[in-house]
């Protein structure tokens, strides 16, 4: 248990550190750090390894090396830092990405000067997530200055490419050990979703091209071809028809919020057949013998990846029996698999109760319908217990004028400090 008075300590420091965590915020959303193409990567790297070493952090930068975004003009940079307490224990870890989406239209600030305006600070990453690694910095801070790293230790990460799955970032990290159980327990991921709840995961997802091919011939005479949109339209038929409502009646155990994503999905992203249309809208007449489809299959952490597969496989054969002269392809694109951290795991544990503490109301567990970064902490690191929990409105992320309430990272702050420090003393875990 945590003194009374050791947290009214806690919780004194990071209210005398608004100006600092302010000022922190503003300098970080000043690296206009884009995603893609992945922007000013080493800039903001180095102001948080030296923000990390000021305060004794045993600091690398990493690069990922190799990753296919990677390349001379832009670099993927990561920064990670660690502190040590005198008395082996277990290890609490936060990470942030560090790029942000592009900035989009309708801006009334600008958005990369960390703009200070009734309580809020604006800008471009200021909740996603750049406002949420000021706060977890802030915790960091506060738990050294108050001398009460005395057991275990804290690290963070900077980690780049987020926005664009990850690879070179917290997934690079995660592939170099970064994450394994022999020197992580328990990662935050400071990511926006309201000070008092606690996102315990997210869905799986699969992306795939699926191609039709038929047989080309002249349009005025079809007959003699194979349509390979009329193929397509057989399979969007099926899907709608077959799969679709086989999806909707799956529902996942798993928190997702808004309420549709606790349902297996399916989204059409993109369709293309037949010829390319030329410049002057004259259309080729031929029979199309390709057509293309980009699905993004969303699944969910009770369904087996291999079976979602299965089903559309099964379909394109239903199609290609059907009509003579059809084929069909597919590319994978990407795939993630669900991860969930139990709810009883003791990280979740003190998080909640410090939020009720803190909030004077219940910690509400969610699970996130898209991914983030904690697929490659839980799946390729062999850290169990990784959620996100950070400061900052969800709706706002990736929006013009995005915004983070100066008072909402103070309160996230202090709830990652004392949850932090209940599980540094933990004694069950890694003794
Ligand atoms: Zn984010």
């Amino acid at each position: 248990m945590v003194a009374a008075d050791t947290i009214s300590r806690l919780f004194a420091r990071i209210d005398a550190s608004r100006a600092a965590l302010v000022s922190l915020t503003q300098d970080l959303l000043r690296f206009p750090t884009i995603n893609p193409p992945g922007a000013d990567y080493r800039a903001i790297c180095a102001y948080l390894g030296e923000w990390l070493e000021a305060r004794g952090g045993a600091v690398r930068h990493i690069r990922a090396l190799g990753e296919p975004d990677d390349s001379e003009a832009f670099p993927r940079w990561n920064v990670i830092g660690r502190f040590e307490g005198a008395e082996a224990g277990p290890c609490v870890h936060f990470n942030g990405h560090i790029d942000v989406v592009e900035v989009g239209l309708g801006w009334t600030v600008p958005p990369f000067e960390g703009v200070v305006k009734d309580g809020r600070v604006y800008g471009r990453g200021a909740c996603d997530m750049k406002g949420g690694i000021a706060a977890s910095l802030i915790a960091i801070d506060a738990l050294l200055a108050c001398g009460l790293l005395t057991r275990g230790a804290l690290e963070f990460s900077g980690t780049a490419d987020e926005e664009s799955g990850g690879f070179g970032g917290a997934g690079y990290l995660a592939r170099q050990g970064f994450f394994d159980r022999s020197r992580v327990d328990h990662v935050i991921i400071p990511e926006p979703l309201n000070p008092d709840r606690i996102c315990l995961g997210h869905r799986g997802v699969w992306w795939a091209e699926v191609e039709i091919t038929g047989a080309i011939g002249h349009g005025a005479m079809p007959f003699l071809g194979v349509n390979a949109i009329a193929g397509m339209g057989d399979l969007l038929a099926l899907i709608e028809k077959d799969l679709m409502p086989r999806l909707g009646n799956r529902v996942t155990a798993m928190p997702c919020m808004p309420e549709g994503a606790r349902r297996a999905t399916l989204n059409f992203n993109s369709i293309h057949g037949g010829q390319p249309e030329p410049g002057d809208g004259r259309p080729a007449p031929v029979v199309a013998d390709r057509c293309r489809l980009v699905l993004d299959r969303r699944y969910l952490v009770e369904e087996d990846f291999a079976a979602v597969k299965g089903e559309i496989v099964e379909l394109l054969g239903r199609v290609k029996a059907a009509r003579a002269g059809i084929d069909y392809s597919i590319r994978e694109i990407m795939s993630f698999e669900p991860t969930m951290t139990a709810p009883d795991a003791p990280l979740v544990q003190s998080l909640e109760h410090w939020i009720e503490k803190l909030f004077d109301r219940p910690a509400s567990l969610v699970a996130s319908p898209g991914t983030y970064d904690q697929k490659h902490i839980t799946r390729h690191g062999s850290v169990q217990a990784c959620v996100a929990y950070g400061p900052g409105i969800l709706d706002l992320a990736h929006q013009p004028d995005e915004w983070i309430g100066i008072d909402d990272m103070l309160a996230s702050a202090k709830v990652m400090a004392a949850a932090a420090l209940t599980l540094l003393h933990e004694r069950t875990e890694n003794a």
